[in-house]
């Protein structure tokens, strides 16, 4: 008879989690407090405008047609997506613009015309990430860190030989600095912290590998936005058999004699012979493991960064924006300072718009756009969100205005907002952090929560807030990870 399995939690790591379980033959069941599945990477509709919940730019594609494969299915009966060019539009506050490309030559190139950047720094910065990337993926992207077996992989042990050049002892805004001899450059390298909720000036210039699938294999935007995704993987896990139950939140993780034997939900007990909880590790712990001693050194790290949206639904098309867009002020030190160096009050976090609509135009009513708008920002530490979501609102369409010279504010016809609190409130994301924990310490990709408990058996975890990381490419490989950690 087949094991069954239970998976806490419908996000992206959840429902691929659920996929290749079910693919191998475990009887699947999901879970999720929501009526909806997807978490962060749902979707949100209102008076026929379309936005994506959260992610947004579709990166290393072939991470979600090898599930699909894996299933025996073809990727194009579930999903398309086109190849972005340019990658993403850059707005700078002394008025420079430039577009980055997948073409390393040709985003170079166009570096050293707008801002006087050497083209041999952008060539040799992007190839040595690269380098960094591929020797370096299969350890910290690829495996656990946390099982022996992982460091006598002959690839892997030959990879420990990069380290010297992995840029662990220097942070990532002092190597851009030293890269880069234009301030933009530094600014532009140093928003890729903000891939997975970091400060530029505290993590190490290992993380500067974050950008290099970017440059090497671009950036992607699905037809449906990444809801498309969440959707896809949905549809592979019911045609597998997957049983899903909707408004179902989890209460305890029942462990009997030192193993997982099923969950708590509504006052009634689901046995299974396998757990795998996607709900934050933290709140994990917290809420659905009290009577179990919690690593404690694990949960208190640095938690990510998270965000105030705006969704806003535009009355005009906009031509100077592209699809993706980046908008930092005059001082670049800022944009990051009052992110990662003020708890309370900030006033310039960078601002990110994202116009799915320009690619689908049936994602906004005709002749309008859906702006989906992030400001990365601190963590919810009970600042005043209300207070700070209005004064953001008024500061981000003054900057925009600026930029695209309109007036932003009159064209705006409908709108929604999340913040930490409701980020938190709709996912159990704890604190509202959007990646979990931070990588702002050597260590952190060390420290973050393995795919196992090393307590527990039977229990398993996967998603954006244990190893690898947030980011939806990252949480699919989690799901690889925990997946290859279950034995039969
Ligand atoms: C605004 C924003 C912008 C982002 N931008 C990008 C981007 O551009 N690119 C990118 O790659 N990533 C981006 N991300 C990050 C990305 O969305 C996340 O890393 C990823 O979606 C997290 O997936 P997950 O598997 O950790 O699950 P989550 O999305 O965190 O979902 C967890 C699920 O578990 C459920 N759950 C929790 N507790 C219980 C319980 N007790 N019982 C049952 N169910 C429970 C929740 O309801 C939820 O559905 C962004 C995120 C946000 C919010």
């Amino acid at each position: 008879m087949a094991k069954k399995v239970i998976v806490i939690g419908s996000g992206v790591g959840g429902l691929a989690t659920a996929v290749r379980l079910s693919q191998r033959g475990f009887e699947v069941e999901v879970f999720e407090a929501n009526e909806y599945f997807g978490g962060k990477a749902t979707k949100l509709e209102k008076d026929g405008y379309f936005w994506g919940f959260g992610p947004s730019l579709f990166t290393m594609p072939h991470l979600l047609d090898e599930l699909v494969t894996l299933c025996g299915k073809k990727p194009e009966d579930y999903y398309h997506y086109t190849k972005l060019d340019p990658v993403c539009k850059y707005f700078f506050g002394n008025g420079k613009q430039v577009e980055t490309h997948a073409d390393k030559e040709k985003f170079a190139a166009e570096a050293e015309l707008v801002f006087g950047e050497p083209k041999h720094n952008t060539l040799n910065h992007l190839t040595l990430i690269e380098k960094r990337f591929s020797m370096t993926e299969k350890l910290f992207l690829h495996s656990s860190l946390h099982k022996a077996a992982t460091y006598l992989d002959k690839d892997i042990f030959a990879s420990l030989g990069f380290i010297p050049k992995m840029g662990l002892f220097t942070t990532m805004d002092k190597e851009h600095e030293s890269v880069f001899e234009t301030a933009e450059m530094q600014q532009l390298f140093n928003r890729y912290a903000t891939y997975n909720g970091s400060d530029p000036y505290q993590c190490p210039a290992t993380m500067n590998v974050t950008a290099a699938p970017e440059y090497s294999d671009g950036g992607y935007i699905l037809s449906g936005g990444m809801p498309d995704l969440s959707r896809t993987l949905y549809q592979l896990a019911t045609e597998n058999g997957v049983k899903f139950h909707f408004d179902m939140a989890v209460e305890k993780i029942i462990v009997e004699n030192g193993k997982a034997t099923g969950v708590w939900v509504n006052g009634a007990k689901q046995s299974a012979d396998i757990v795998v909880s996607n709900m934050d590790v933290w709140f994990t712990y917290k809420k659905l493991m009290k009577d179990q001693r919690a690593p404690e050194r694990i949960l208190q790290q640095p938690r990510s960064t998270s965000a105030i949206i705006f969704y806003w639904g535009m009355d005009r098309t906009f031509d100077n924006a592209d699809i993706h867009n980046i908008f930092f002020s005059a001082n670049y030190k800022e944009e990051f300072e009052v992110t990662f160096g003020q708890k309370t009050v900030y006033h310039d976090p960078t601002t990110y718009l994202f116009v799915s609509s320009k690619h689908q135009p049936q994602h906004a009513t005709a002749g309008g756009e859906n702006w989906f708008i992030v400001l990365n920002i601190p963590n919810n530490e009970g600042q005043d969100w209300d207070k700070l979501i209005a004064e953001a609102r008024i500061h981000v369409q003054q900057k925009l205005s600026k930029h695209l010279g309109v007036d932003v504010a009159q064209h705006i016809v409908c709108e929604q907002v999340n913040d930490p609190r409701s980020i938190e409130a709709k996912t159990s994301s704890y604190m509202g952090s959007l990646y979990g924990n931070s990588s702002n310490n050597l260590m952190a990709a060390f420290l973050r929560h393995p795919n196992f408990s090393r307590e527990i058996d039977n229990l398993y975890f996967c998603g954006g807030s244990v190893h690898p990381g947030g980011g939806v490419p990252v949480c699919l490989l989690s799901a690889k990870i925990t997946d290859s950690l279950i034995k039969e």
